[in-house]
């Protein structure tokens, strides 16, 4: 149970991949760790996780409880909630839980994922990571040799039809609201067999059925479409460092919290891993990066303990 003035060496805030790989290396390493999980994963609505060595097809669920037990094995603390606000407070900060709780920590690593914007068509949230897709490498295996359609929103529909050919020979490319191929993607996409359907989607209808404004239906098994990922770091503003716009292919896909390689962040003391840090890591690239977090939190922890230390005893010999 966690109570008013408790302090640890690192909350994690998000107990996803990253927060709960970084809370596994931190507990480890003998740091006390907590660890605020909101329990709202981003991978949630699919049935499997996918591209895990060694854990590939587990359940996102399942994955994660497989994950807290590890941590708490190790001492770590986990606690289902939200963190609502952080502040620096001393050599520290101070976390705000939602109830009115709040801890104290040297350090905070910051994994909270990221939000997937949909596009606003009819029947799209209800199907979202089951036959509404985004990811080839997340789903591409499930609908290998299905009928796919490519829903384009902005930039980047004859680059996703392209890609998804590769995983069934059944795509089709409607343009809807997003921009019209150039001459030479359509040479490509009909090169490669991939059906181009000009026009207004209205909505999706039974599996992926897609229902033109003109009334004409497209049967689908699965319909591909673009998110805007954003970033859940607004905690962070604060502190002083607020995510920035990402982009790819002269295309801003969304927002992340800038850091360096290691994921430390321009806030002295707070670190970032995962999908918050960056949009394109998957469950065991945010792991990872979970991982690399931790590994050098706990080494700033070690430089902050030994120059104490040694102030210390300066002191004692003066
Ligand atoms: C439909 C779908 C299917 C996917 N399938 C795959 C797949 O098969 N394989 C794969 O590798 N990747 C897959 N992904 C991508 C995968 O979801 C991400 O790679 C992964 O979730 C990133 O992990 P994370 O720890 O950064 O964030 P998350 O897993 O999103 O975890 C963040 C956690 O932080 C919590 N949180 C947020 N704010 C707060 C707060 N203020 N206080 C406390 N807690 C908070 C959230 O509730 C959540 O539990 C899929 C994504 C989607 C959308």
């Amino acid at each position: 149970m966690v109570g008013m003035d408790e302090r640890y060496d690192v909350v994690v805030i998000g107990g996803g991949a990253a927060g709960l790989s970084g809370a596994l290396t931190l507990a480890r390493a003998r740091r006390s760790v907590l660890v605020v999980d909101a329990g709202e994963p981003r991978n949630a609505p699919a049935g499997h996780v996918h591209n895990y060595l060694g854990r590939e097809g587990t359940p996102p669920a399942e994955l994660y409880a497989i994950g807290r037990d590890e941590v708490a094995s190790y001492g770590g603390q986990i606690l289902p909630g939200r963190v609502r606000a952080v502040q620096r407070e001393d050599d520290g900060f101070r976390v705000d839980l939602d109830g009115g709780d709040e801890v104290r920590a040297r350090r905070l690593l910051l994994a909270t994922g990221l939000t997937d914007d949909l596009p606003e068509l009819p029947g799209v949230v209800e199907r979202w990571g089951s036959t509404v897709l985004h990811c080839p490498y997340c789903h591409g295996w499930e609908v290998r040799g299905r009928a796919v359609g490519i829903v384009s929103t902005g930039p980047m529909g004859a680059y996703a039809a392209g890609l998804w050919r590769q995983w069934t020979d059944d795509v089709v490319l409607f343009v809807h609201t997003g921009t019209e191929p150039t001459a030479e993607e359509r040479e490509r996409l009909e090169a490669r067999g991939v059906r181009i359907v000009r026009g207004e989607v209205a909505g999706l209808e039974g599996g992926a059925d897609v229902r033109m404004t003109d009334g004409g239906l497209v049967s689908r098994d699965a319909v591909v479409v673009a998110t805007r990922m954003v970033a859940n770091a607004e905690l962070v503003a604060d502190l002083g460092t607020t995510p920035v716009p990402m982009e790819a292919h002269g295309a801003v896909m969304g927002t992340h919290l800038p850091a360096d390689p290691t994921g430390r962040t321009e806030v002295p003391g707070v670190w970032v891993a995962g999908n918050a840090g960056d949009l394109s890591a998957q469950v065991i690239v945010a792991a990872a990066q979970g991982l690399r977090a931790g590994a050098m939190i706990n080494a700033d922890l070690i430089e902050e303990d030994t120059a104490r230390a040694v102030e210390a005893q300066r002191s004692v010999a003066a």
